[in-house]
């Protein structure tokens, strides 16, 4: 029996993020939406109507260019999370979720500096991380199979999507639908191993993912 939480990254985009809500509301599926504030700055409204349909919004930095741990000037990862966090507002889920920058879904030494961890840690974020990267961004045509064959080796899969305009989205109906045939059961809440941190508490090794 596998369980799988959906999580769409990147976003808000006019048109893709509508037309992934309508897909989730078809199937009556509840995910996060971590989103880029620059991206959020002007489009706020879609992720208020994310909120309404009961999906959950969380935090993916500002700018997006540079994984946390990788730089190396000080107050940039910090500004990084705190302007999100500012431009979302009420929208942010009660836990404050945050999802590091990975590069292309790197779970490695790059995602985190000292800086973030202390401004998470005291803030109250919770952070999340990922176990099922099917690349739709480099394979918008075939991620499906991939994003499958990905679900269903893991118990409990965190799928990375993306609402960007790739036309990957174009397929999450189908990948819905031969999930569901399959037996999956789908999820808003985040598998275990997945969490680093808990409202501010460190709930895991924390050290693999954070620079010097
Ligand atoms: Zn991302």
């Amino acid at each position: 029996m596998t369980t799988i939480t959906l999580t769409f990254d990147n976003g808000p985009d006019p048109d893709v993020t509508p037309m992934v809500l309508r897909t989730l509301r078809r199937h009556g599926t509840q995910a996060t939406f971590f989103v880029i504030g620059e991206k959020l700055r002007d489009r706020r409204r879609l992720s208020e109507h994310a909120r309404g349909e009961g999906h959950w919004i969380g935090n993916h930095t500002y700018t997006h260019l540079v994984p946390l741990g990788q730089s190396r000037e000080g107050g940039v990862a910090l500004r990084e999370i705190e302007q999100t966090d500012t431009l979302l507002g009420d929208l942010a889920h009660p836990r404050q979720f945050f999802r590091p920058f990975g590069n292309g879904g790197n779970l490695g030494s790059g995602l985190l500096n000292r800086e973030a961890l202390r401004y998470l840690q005291a803030s109250g974020h919770t952070c999340i991380l990922w176990n099922a990267v099917p690349e739709d961004w480099v394979y918008p045509e075939s991620w499906v199979e991939r994003a499958l064959d990905l679900c269903f080796a893991n118990e409990h899969s965190l799928l990375v999507l993306h609402d960007l305009p790739t036309g990957a989205m174009t397929h999450l109906d189908t990948f819905l639908h031969r999930a569901k045939d399959r037996g999956a059961t789908f999820v808003q809440e985040f598998p275990g191993d997945c969490i680093i941190l808990e409202s501010g508490r460190i709930v895991r090794d924390i050290q693999p993912y954070l620079s010097d």
